[in-house]
């Protein structure tokens, strides 16, 4: 534990950020008996894991590596992982492996398929498979006019409520850490034995180790360290996406539907959600600023489950989430000591599916 005549603050771990990989962060360094604090700019929940789409997707299972096998992890073990936590706050989580359909749209995606099929037999441990089949007898929604070829179908695939989960873990993070809300971290100055977290009020925060978990905005928050891996410019960039919360009939029996970057997500309740997440330039509008020129993910969620066509929109929801564009590692997270700061972490989702890999512990050494 480090000591601080001056700071009044004493930490072993001091975390940037309340979202999803934040709170597992510090959950997992007060499981390992430290002395924790998390500093979140706005609220729990207020960045790119507090929305409503939830889909817990696997990567495709042929051409398997290494990060394919940590998601894998991820979404094997986060079933179990939910049903603890639930157990521990009472907050039902919305979790259920509910499967994911995407529509075969043309006959050259057949052999690809076929490679998946294997390689979900390799992979997937015998206990959830893909397969490929007649659209019409496994999902009788999807529109035949654009599952032509019949439908890919895994059964690893699952679903969350993500607010409900941000809301469980904020609940035990708060009985073994310091929380501080409306803590905007603006720089942070590593030493051989401490690191000092400067706040915008000025105050300073004082950590054996700070683990920089700000979703988006951690790439400037990291430049002063980070710059000499890419070339002078950041790690990675945000990438804005957005969502809508339809109310619909349905008795929660759906998969997740996947096409064309957008997701049909069945939730709890008689809702669903539709969202997508690839808009790249976005930087004239607010990071959580509804766009409503921006629907075309929702008319193609439309066109491929017709059904959904008069479900009322209940509620809309715009975020940024982090990509990495770190040359020869394309989109994979970054979760690593940062180069040169024995002191300093970077916990940077990456990609589409940090919600299914959050809990996973990680060892900075
Ligand atoms: C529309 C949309 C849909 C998505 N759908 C899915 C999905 O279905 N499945 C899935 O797995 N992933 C999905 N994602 C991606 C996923 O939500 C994100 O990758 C993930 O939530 C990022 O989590 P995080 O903890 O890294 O960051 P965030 O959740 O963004 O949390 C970062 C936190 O840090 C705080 N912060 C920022 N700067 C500072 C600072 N200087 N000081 C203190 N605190 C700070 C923020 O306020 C925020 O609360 C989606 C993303 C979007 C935008």
């Amino acid at each position: 534990m480090i000591h601080n005549a001056h700071s009044g603050r004493i930490y072993d771990t001091a975390i940037v950020g309340a979202g999803v990989l934040g709170l597992w962060a510090a959950l997992h360094a007060a499981r390992r008996g430290e002395k924790v604090i998390v500093l979140e700019k706005r609220k729990i929940g207020a960045g790119a894991s507090g929305g409503f789409l939830g889909a817990l997707m696997p990567h495709m299972p042929d051409n398997w590596n290494a990060k394919k096998q940590m998601q894998f992890d991820g979404l094997e073990s986060l079933e179990h992982v939910v049903a603890e936590l639930e157990e521990q706050t009472g907050i039902d989580c919305g979790y259920r492996r509910c499967g994911r359909v995407m529509p075969v749209t043309n006959e050259k995606l057949i052999g690809q398929i076929e490679r998946r099929i294997l390689g979900a037999k390799d992979h997937w441990q015998s206990k959830y498979s893909m397969s490929v089949s007649n659209a019409s007898s496994l999902s009788p929604e999807l529109n035949p006019e654009i599952a032509t070829h019949g439908i890919q179908h895994d059964t690893l695939s699952a679903r969350i409520n993500p607010r409900q989960y941000l809301m469980a873990l904020g609940f035990n993070v708060r009985k073994s850490c310091d929380l501080k809300e409306g803590a905007d971290v603006v720089s942070i100055e590593p030493a051989s034995d401490q690191v000092d977290v400067v706040l915008k009020d000025g105050s300073r925060i004082v950590a054996g180790n700070v683990i920089v978990a700000n979703g988006y905005e951690a790439y400037e928050l990291l430049r002063p360290f980070m710059a000499d891996m890419n070339n002078g410019k950041t790690i990675g960039r945000g990438v804005k996406g957005q969502a809508v919360l339809l109310e619909y009939k349905h008795d929660d029996t759906m998969p997740v539907y996947y096409h064309d970057g957008s997701y049909i997500v069945p939730q709890k309740n008689n809702r669903i959600a539709i969202g997508s997440t690839s808009v790249n330039d976005w930087s004239e509008q607010a990071p959580d600023g509804f766009d409503y020129n921006n629907m075309d993910f929702y008319h193609r969620a439309i066109q491929l489950v017709p059904a959904l066509k008069d479900a009322r929109i209940i509620d809309r929801w715009a975020g940024v989430r982090p990509r990495n564009t770190l040359e020869n590692r394309g989109t994979e997270p970054f979760f690593e000591t940062v180069p040169g700061q024995k002191r300093l972490h970077a916990l940077i989702g990456g990609f589409k599916i940090t919600l299914g890999i959050a809990h996973l512990e990680r060892n900075f050494s």
